[in-house]
């Protein structure tokens, strides 16, 4: 094992934000950072960042931690999952988030039970297939701009890994800040939305086969 001693602790990394901080507890808004682009959605006047909260005693177990407890486990694909699937084979599922405002958001899991960090090997090669496959379908739909890719695993333990299409020409959605526009954007409707999911599941099954929606 590599040392870790002389590394620095989630303590002392904590205690260098908070000493950052204010009467209050806030920190100062980096107005010349990202709130100063014309990507930021929010108005400056006001604006404000939340008293930092102490530090957690420990990271909280999160859906599936115990994979006896995970839907893969589960004897069925539960509904929530199987009734979204937008392409699949043995090994992937590729499914379709329809509460999300963007052209495309949708999530690509294995069925085996592994978080990012512990993909087994038999699999890693196929996820690095399918995550080019998929940005390139995605980005083939004519109201997406750019395919955005994220991994963040703080709800569920079982590896989501997250695609979001940027709407295409809206520059003001582009980088880190689209998710902030998403949620306040109208509704896609749900037909657009499977209508964009079944193309790219066309370009999917063209690229590296398998199995096309599961409501199709
Ligand atoms: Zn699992
Ligand atoms: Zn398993």
């Amino acid at each position: 094992m590599s040392d870790e001693s002389r590394l620095e602790t989630a303590e002392e990394f904590h205690a260098r934000v908070a000493a950052a901080t204010d009467a209050e507890g806030r920190l100062p808004v980096a107005f010349e950072e990202m709130p100063g682009w014309d990507i930021f959605p929010f108005e400056l006047d006001g604006l404000r960042i939340k008293p930092l909260q102490p530090l957690a005693d420990a990271e909280p177990a999160r859906r599936g931690e115990d994979p006896a407890d995970c839907w893969c486990h589960q004897e069925e694909v539960p509904a929530r999952i199987a009734d979204n699937v937008l392409w699949s084979n043995e090994r992937w599922l590729v499914t379709l988030d329809h509460q999300m405002r963007l052209p495309m958001s949708c999530n690509l899991m294995p069925r085996e039970h592994c978080d990012l960090g512990a993909v087994p090997s038999h699999l890693s090669g196929e996820m690095g297939a399918l995550i080019v496959a998929l940005s390139a379908a995605i980005e083939s739909l004519p109201s997406v701009g750019r395919s955005q890719l994220a991994k963040y695993g703080d709800g569920g333990a079982h590896l989501h890994l997250f695609f979001f299409g940027r709407p295409d020409r809206m520059l003001q959605l582009r980088g880190s800040t689209m998710l902030d526009w998403e949620e306040n954007l109208p509704a896609v409707p749900l037909e657009v939305l499977r209508a964009n999911a079944a193309y790219v599941a066309e370009q999917l099954v063209d690229a590296v086969g398998g199995d096309g929606p599961v409501w199709a």
